[in-house]
């Protein structure tokens, strides 16, 4: 298909990797990443997390060239968009609070998250820490 976008490069790594975010985003990052290559062929990707239950996308410009507000549009609009995005599946989510934490979820993928984390936390009442 289309050319690699720099996240999928090494999708492990620790600050570039698409793996930083959850499945669901992935398809959102590839057509941010498509349109940013059509407009910057060698922009650097610096980040790319979740946080505060949204994509964060930090990129760098090559050249001077580039209309940087077109550039920066386009991510702040997948940035945006991922709101609306559960992480996990891909389908249509909001933003949700898990026990203090901000994650865009749809229905079924909150719920699954609420029960392992209720679960998590029995454990480790029963486990005890030493
Ligand atoms: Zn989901």
């Amino acid at each position: 298909m289309a050319v690699k976008g720099p996240s999928e490069v090494d999708p492990k790594h620790m600050m570039r990797g698409i793996n930083n975010v959850g499945a669901g985003w992935h398809p959102l990052v590839r057509e941010l990443e498509a349109k940013l290559l059509e407009m910057d062929q060698s922009y650097v990707l610096d980040q790319i997390k979740e946080k505060f239950g949204g994509l964060r996308y930090y990129a760098t410009n090559s050249t001077t060239k580039v209309d940087y507000a077109a550039f920066h549009a386009l991510i702040q609009a997948a940035e945006g968009d991922s709101f609306q995005i559960c992480e996990v599946c891909g389908k249509q989510g909001s933003l949700k609070s898990v026990f203090g934490w901000y994650k865009t979820l749809c229905e079924d993928d909150f719920d699954k998250v609420i029960r392992d984390r209720q679960k998590e936390m029995t454990e480790h009442d029963h486990g005890g820490q030493g």
